[in-house]
């Protein structure tokens, strides 16, 4: 059971691909259009030549072709697209946006593409959204694809779970407001209220998120020299308060359990779909419902802020291995909760007796309905289970600590992940993962 005894494990991490480095200058108009001007600089770190590049760009998804179900869709208009300063072919089909390079980018090489356009946030989309009075800009800018396996790893873009999946990468984010919003970003600079004009800078970050914010309720306290801002959009101003406090907690919990938060600032808005960005947290409803109730709010909360490191340290493809995220972030606030509440961890496997697939499927194996209960519910459980079966439950938190000591911006996937586990509990076959890891998956 101690892993130190042992012999030396060496993690693997899954490599990217492709490398990224953002300048992106963003102006809102009193109407609430977006100007962008998006320069990237981006590295062939594969062994292929590159004919051309693959980027995911939402916006497009909620234009009114793309949703016509949308009473306020988003407007999208590209003006320009260049690489290496010369105007360069493109094409744009719902999120996929495929840029041509007139002279292959060999592996080690760079290259530096520009993308001018204009957009409006569209009303009751999913991430990237409005409503009456905030703004929010999830995956906003041009993302480029990891390349893997000789092929761009773009899949199709869902309504449900996370289908895009980028590499760390550094970012900075030139902006200027019109209207009286305040600015809330994965940057670590964020002052309230925020000036109207600045520059923000994000390093080593899966995305770069913003909102904003039109006269928020704000409340802050310091862990350490980690500052915490829950963002209310509501008076519920006790609830703000309560909020902060399991924050504060399940922060303290995750440094000590897993390993350092990897920003200095842990903002949380308390505003539209339970959601995790670098150093910004959403909470208020989930897929499609109204506002969740106080109870269900937290502890959305403290899975959101789980994870800031399951996600926003050890990075994993959330559409090939969605559970990797969602069923460790679970794994580690059930342990939170365990502790903050006083009380045991009872396994109950029989919860997913009719739940017979692996947990490790990607996104377009699920049935909608189902998704949410593999790769959240009976992941974690079933893990809970191994550790049981293993006599192992004490150690869970040091499993985490362990994990994220190996794995820290490092990419795992589901077979890396079993490999970590098995050297853990000292497993040397997978009879523990049968009937709910799909193993050796492609
Ligand atoms: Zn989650």
């Amino acid at each position: 059971m101690n892993s130190h005894k042992k012999e030396e494990f060496i993690p693997k991490s899954k490599a990217a691909g492709s490398e990224a480095k953002y300048k992106i200058s963003l102006e809102m108009d009193k109407k609430g259009k977006f100007r962008i001007n998006s320069t990237t600089l981006i590295k062939n770190i594969s062994t292929d030549d590159w004919k051309e590049l693959v980027f995911y760009f939402i916006p497009n998804i909620f234009t009114k072709s793309n949703s016509p179900q949308l009473a306020t869709p988003s407007y999208v208009s590209i003006k320009s697209i260049k690489v290496d300063g010369k105007k360069a072919k493109f094409s744009l089909d719902k999120d996929t946006l495929k840029i041509k390079l007139s002279n292959e980018l060999q592996p080690n090489h760079e290259v530096i593409i520009n993308v001018q356009y204009d957009f409006t946030l569209p009303k009751r989309g999913l991430r990237f959204t409005a409503n009456e009075n905030n703004y929010f800009l999830a995956q906003w800018y041009p993302m480029i694809a990891t390349y893997r396996d000789h092929k761009w790893n773009k899949e199709d873009y869902r309504m449900r779970g996370e289908t895009y999946h980028t590499a760390f990468s550094d970012f900075e984010i030139q902006y200027k407001l019109s209207n009286n919003l305040t600015i809330i970003s994965s940057s670590d600079d964020d002052t309230y209220p925020s000036e109207k004009s600045g520059i923000l800078i994000g390093n080593d970050i899966k995305d770069f998120y913003i909102a904003l914010l039109k006269d928020p309720n704000v409340i802050e306290k310091k862990i350490g020299d980690i500052t915490i801002r829950v963002f209310g959009v509501d008076d519920r101003k006790d609830f703000h308060n309560d909020i902060l406090e399991v924050a504060s907690d399940a922060l303290k919990y995750f440094q000590n359990t897993i390993g350092p938060y990897p920003n200095k600032q842990l903002d949380i808005i308390l505003d539209e779909l339970g959601m995790e960005y670098p150093g910004v947290v959403t909470a208020n409803s989930i897929y499609g419902s109204a506002p969740v109730n106080e109870d269900s709010l937290k502890s959305m909360v403290v899975h959101e802020i789980a994870h800031q490191w399951f996600y926003g340290v050890i990075s994993n493809d959330p559409y090939h291995d969605a559970w990797l995220d969602e069923g460790i972030a679970s794994f580690a606030s059930r342990l939170f909760y365990a502790q903050y509440q006083g009380k045991e961890i009872t396994v109950n496997e029989e919860l997913y007796k009719d739940f017979t697939l692996p947990v490790n499927l990607s996104l377009d194996e699920y049935s909608p309905k189902e998704q949410s209960t593999y790769i959240y519910g009976k992941s974690q459980e079933m893990l809970f289970k191994v550790f049981q079966e293993n006599k192992a439950e004490q150690q869970a938190e040091d499993f985490l600590g362990e994990y994220y000591e190996n794995y820290k911006y490092k990419e795992i996937d589901t077979n890396e992940f079993i490999r970590f586990l098995k050297d853990y509990l000292n497993l040397n076959n997978d009879a523990e993962f049968k009937g709910w890891i799909k193993m050796d998956k492609g």
